[in-house]
């Protein structure tokens, strides 16, 4: 009886210890949004603040999409939705491509800078590729950065199977409803082959600033 219960201490120890070790390598890592890599993403730990008596603090759709296992966002996108900022056509988008695939949102409005140091607003700061003077899609919520899909960086994952299958997923939503500012990495582009028509910008000193995430937007509000 003695024997089985020191062995049943040994066993929790070494247990413990190898937890402990893993969580002290990786302290940061403690994540619940599997949609997003670890450390990044607040999505289901905010979802609280979404089932109280909080008026205002996001549509069926919002609390939807943010329910979805498949869909991660870091806390500043998460606030976004929840206030209401994210325009519903790209809510709609971004359930839509959620629905097969396992997607991170790293910005909508807040925290979305094109330049270091230089503040958002309504027009894209000058200096950014050609774009500068344009409208400001993350400004009026209505784009998004997406920098994962199913666990994998979008950086050095252009051609990758999944990553694509995003792009053909926005391709085949019915214009109107399609998003018009579609912006990806250079090799994602050019494998997907989709041309303006299809809401690809294929500016080349546009698509060298995302080789590290897929930028979803559109250009008009929906009015
Ligand atoms: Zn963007």
């Amino acid at each position: 009886m003695i024997l089985w219960f020191w062995r049943a201490i040994a066993g929790a120890v070494l247990l413990f210890g190898i937890v402990l070790l893993t969580a002290c390598g990786s302290l940061k890592e403690v994540d619940l949004t599997p949609a997003c890599p670890p450390g990044v993403g607040g999505g289901i730990r905010d979802l609280g603040s979404l089932k109280g008596d909080d008026a205002g603090s996001g549509s069926t759709a919002v609390r939807r999409l943010l329910e979805s296992p498949n869909f991660g966002a870091t806390s500043q996108a998460v606030r976004d939705l929840e206030r209401g900022i994210v325009d519903q056509r790209l809510i709609a988008t971004l359930w839509l491509l959620s629905r097969e695939h396992r997607i991170c949102i790293q910005t909508f409005k807040e925290g979305h800078y094109f330049l270091p140091g230089v503040e958002d607003g309504p027009r894209i700061p000058e200096g950014y590729g050609k774009a500068g003077g344009l409208r400001n899609t993350h400004y009026f919520g209505r784009a998004a950065d997406v920098w994962w899909v199913d666990g994998k960086p979008v950086e050095g994952n252009a051609t990758d199977q999944n990553v694509l299958e995003i792009g053909e997923i926005l391709a085949d939503i019915p214009p109107g409803r399609r998003p018009d500012q579609t912006i990806g990495p250079p090799r994602w582009t050019k494998a997907l082959g989709y041309g303006r028509k299809k809401g690809w910008v294929l500016a080349p000193d546009q698509l060298g600033l995302h080789r590290d995430h897929i930028h979803i937007g559109y250009m008009n509000d929906s009015g």
